[in-house]
């Protein structure tokens, strides 16, 4: 018996194939079967008429303040995004080292019109390098998976930092 099945959805699986008429199931809170399920639910979800999107990968995501405070990630989980990934565009939030913090905001504010206010309100900056960042994120359980990119903007501003290179290498 599985833990859930969502059945007779209409099923877009992320791999590019077709969509098609069929079941998921999912076990300890993984996919663990794809097309027609033939055992039993503990639950059981008709979606008749609703689209079933397992595997739906964001490749172009800013997720990378709002992962820190957010588990639901809305919108991408409301709109069936199953694994996101981040730091795309150079921007991000690691690594930091202190007294940088404002200014990778304001980039992140000004190359993606993400709002500074929600940035410094949200990240709590409990990290420097990105390993620390990235057990930061561990840390917390959220609906969908991340990846994330190590974003060379925070990267060029810390060595720019560190061994005091002029501005022009931006
Ligand atoms: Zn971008």
């Amino acid at each position: 018996m599985h833990d859930l099945v969502i059945r007779n959805g209409t099923v877009v699986d992320g791999t590019g194939r077709p969509q098609f008429a069929g079941d998921v199931a999912i076990d300890r809170g993984l996919i663990a079967v794809v097309g027609r399920v033939t055992q039993r639910g503990r639950r059981e979800i008709d979606a008749k008429d609703l689209l079933v999107t397992p595997g739906w990968v964001d490749v172009h995501t800013h997720y990378d303040g709002q992962v820190t405070w957010d588990p639901i990630l809305a919108p991408s989980s409301w709109h069936g995004v199953t694994t996101l990934v981040m730091g795309n565009c150079g921007v991000g939030f690691a690594p930091v080292r202190r007294g940088q913090e404002d200014f990778l905001i304001e980039l992140m504010e000004g190359v993606e019109d993400i709002p500074g206010t929600a940035l410094h309100e949200g990240i709590d900056w409990r990290w420097e390098s990105f390993p620390e960042y990235m057990d930061a994120l561990a840390q917390m359980p959220r609906v969908l998976d991340v990846a994330a990119q190590v974003p060379h903007c925070a990267i060029r501003a810390g060595i720019q930092i560190m061994i005091r290179l002029p501005t022009y290498i931006n």
